[in-house]
């Protein structure tokens, strides 16, 4: 199978031979199809996968595609990860693959100052990363809103759990609005994550690699 099988669109598939990308992992030719159809996703996957592309791809196609209903500058997508390291790496990933976009990210995590975290956000942005305690604390200085999320990712849900911070997550969950698509990536699936799974998805499909 090849990105243009998956229906990516022209600018995506671009911006994919320039980092030479020559065909989906298997994670990503399995959860791209029921991403762009709307769906939610469970997705069973490690870091190395390409789990990453997995879900940044279908995004930046699905906000391309669809009109904006948000107030304007607010966050339509929203992604949870649990370190700074990882946040950065994805938010370096939605810049590659959305560069022949029209498409803003940013990325918010804790251990550093918050200021420029909030000039940054003032400026507005599609695509918002972030790790759950700094963004938790944007929202509650009223820096950053959830009202406009069209798409959330909680992705590597166990290592959330493992590290403390599913508290933090279940209250970012609880702002979201209803109306929205949701993913969950995990390594594995203890029973704190099917829970959590369980009130954040609407009829998910799953996919395991
Ligand atoms: P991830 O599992 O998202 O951390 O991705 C692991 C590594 O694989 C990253 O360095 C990606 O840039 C790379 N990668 C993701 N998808 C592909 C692909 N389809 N072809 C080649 N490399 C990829």
């Amino acid at each position: 199978i090849s990105f243009s099988e998956l229906k990516l669109s022209a600018p995506i598939q671009e911006a994919l031979k320039a980092k030479n990308y020559t065909h989906p992992s298997p994670i990503q030719a399995r959860a791209i199809p029921h991403i762009l159809d709307g769906r939610d996703l469970i997705g069973c996957a490690q870091t190395g996968t390409g789990k990453t592309a997995a879900f940044a791809l279908p995004i930046l196609q699905l906000l391309t595609e669809s009109k904006s209903r948000r107030t304007p500058r607010r966050p339509r997508a929203l992604i949870l990860t649990p370190t700074r390291e990882l946040a950065a790496q994805i938010m370096d990933n939605f810049e590659a693959y959305g560069s022949n976009l029209p498409l803003t990210s940013q990325v918010v995590f804790g251990g550093v100052g918050i200021n420029p975290q909030i000039n940054r956000l003032s400026k507005g942005t599609d695509i918002l990363v972030a790790t759950p305690g700094r963004l938790l604390d944007l929202a509650q200085q009223g820096k950053v809103f959830f009202d406009s999320v069209e798409i959330f990712v909680l992705d590597e849900a166990d290592r959330m759990l493992d590290m403390g911070f599913i508290h933090d997550v279940k209250k970012v969950i609880q702002h979201l609005p209803p109306r929205r698509q949701s993913l969950l990536f995990s390594a594995t699936m203890p029973d704190a994550i099917i829970k959590i799974a369980d009130t954040l998805l609407h009829n998910p499909e799953k996919v395991e690699v």
